[in-house]
């Protein structure tokens, strides 16, 4: 059976690595978030697709969710020493190897999906991982700027884009975000063998990952959304609001951003029966289940916490279920 499954960060590695499990023999291509990387002290960093290799191989800091387990921060700390940050973005040393490689090759000339590759080699996640574009793109986030013009002035109205990991990482989502725009999106062309994979495909999961900016920055690259519209394979999603919250992190200020309600029905019907053929939300969110059937969405509740590898795995085969139930 060949997956196709699109990826952020912890949402998605945590369900990659339930799929995994639940069915070893499947060809399971992730195409992965890349509107979240950003270039710090001069390197590339791509955190999502980080996050599901260092998941998938092992090396993840698993409390944490990202970055590697046994980490120490001594370049981080001379770096401060020397009075360059950001020090709101968490460098480990570890971690550090990764980025110099990635910008070497890059450098060098390589895309990045040949450099995701040569990085896989190491760390061998068992599936083929893709970066949704090999053009930059970068999510950017429309917040307030207290400092800037006033409101209705010509420069913008007295708000300012910030990088999304500003945002998220050292502002803590703490701001209202009037918009969220993936910079470069529209010019940006898929990465070798995104579509191939996309037509080739028996299944297409959108695992419990930030319906805006993790899976919606990947739709957001022009032919990605078409080709698994017209996939003609089942196309089956995960809720990752449980009880009208994120289970982890901030996603309803970036659903607000987009006029949708931090609701497991709402997420749903914001993918739409376009795109969607399933759609698996929390037992505590049976309730939301007649919404979204009635916008032509199949739905069940089942668990959806992703507690240990096991209860990723029943996901999993949830979804794979719901995804035959659709296709007969
Ligand atoms: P990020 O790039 O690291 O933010 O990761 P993703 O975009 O892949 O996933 C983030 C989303 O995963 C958040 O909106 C969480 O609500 C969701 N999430 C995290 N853990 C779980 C879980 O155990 N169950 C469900 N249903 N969602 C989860
Ligand atoms: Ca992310």
């Amino acid at each position: 059976m060949r997956i196709v499954v699109l990826a952020g960060g912890i949402g998605g590695a945590r369900f990659l690595r339930g799929l995994k499990s639940a069915v070893p023999d499947a060809d399971i291509t992730v195409i992965g978030n890349t509107g979240d990387d950003i270039h710090l002290f001069g390197l590339k960093v791509c955190p999502d697709l980080d996050t599901v290799m260092y998941t998938l191989g092992g090396g993840i800091h698993e409390e944490q969710g990202w970055g590697r387990a046994g980490e120490t921060f001594a370049v981080k700390e001379e770096l401060a020493a020397y009075g360059v940050g950001p020090e709101w973005f968490g460098l480990g040393d570890r971690d550090f190897a990764t980025h110099i490689v990635r910008t070497q090759m890059i450098s060098a000339g390589y895309p990045l999906s040949a450099v995701t590759e040569a990085l896989c080699d190491r760390w061998q996640p068992g599936v083929r991982l893709l970066p949704m574009t090999d053009d930059r793109v970068e999510t950017h986030v429309l917040v307030d700027d207290p400092d800037g013009p006033p409101k209705g002035d010509a420069e913008g109205g007295g708000r300012k884009a910030i990088h999304f990991q500003e945002y998220w990482v050292r502002l803590r989502a703490s701001l209202t975000a009037h918009a969220i725009v993936p910079v470069g999106a529209e010019q940006s062309k898929p990465a070798p063998g995104v579509l191939e994979a996309i037509a080739a495909a028996d299944v297409i999961l959108f695992p419990p990952s930030n319906p805006v900016v993790s899976i919606g920055t990947i739709l957001a690259v022009p032919g990605i959304r078409e080709a698994i519209a017209d996939a003609g394979v089942p196309v089956v999603g995960l809720s990752p609001i449980v009880g009208g919250a994120p289970v982890r992190g901030m996603a309803d200020k970036v659903l607000a951003a987009v006029g949708v309600e931090a609701t497991a029905d709402a997420v749903a019907l914001h993918y739409g029966s376009g795109l969607l053929d399933g759609w698996l939300v929390d037992t505590v969110d049976t309730a939301a289940v007649p919404a979204v059937e009635e916008a032509g969405i199949r739905c069940r509740a089942v668990p959806l916490m992703m507690t240990d590898v096991d209860a990723a795995a029943r996901m999993a085969a949830e979804a794979l279920a719901l995804a035959e139930e659709v296709r007969a």
